[in-house]
């Protein structure tokens, strides 16, 4: 596996995913343990650890990110909103160290956050 990382090994096709879209910059995937009836994992197709390490260099994977998340919710028919969710370091939660954003819907969320 590529760099021992889960979430570069699903884009690269080594670890089989739900995949529902893909472009040069982006690869997205249903979580395998969903938390809403739409839980999909958005990643970008470079090595970025976390929230942390983004930069100035990095950053238009970020926005492409960003990009096909509208995308992928307009396609899930999510047109009541939606979730972003990102998971930086330990204290964040975060279980899997390649950045990550957890789109999830198909449900109203409450108010607070946690
Ligand atoms: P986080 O805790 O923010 O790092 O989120 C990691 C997410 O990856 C969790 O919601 C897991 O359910 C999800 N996950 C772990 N392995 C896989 C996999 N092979 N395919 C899809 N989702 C996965
Ligand atoms: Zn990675």
């Amino acid at each position: 596996m590529l760099n021992d990382c889960l979430f570069c090994a699903i884009p690269a096709g080594e670890i089989p995913s739900d995949k529902v879209y893909e472009d040069e910059y982006v690869f997205a995937f249903r979580d395998i343990n969903p938390q809403a009836p739409v839980h999909i994992l958005v990643v970008p197709k470079v090595h970025i650890s976390c929230a942390q390490e983004i930069d100035e260099n990095n950053s238009i994977y970020v926005a492409k990110c960003f990009e096909a998340i509208a995308k992928i919710a307009k396609a899930e028919g999510l047109d009541n909103g939606y979730r972003i969710v990102n998971n930086c370091g330990a204290d964040g939660g975060q279980s899997v160290m390649h950045l990550h954003f957890h789109l999830i819907g198909g449900k109203k969320f409450p108010e607070t956050i946690i």
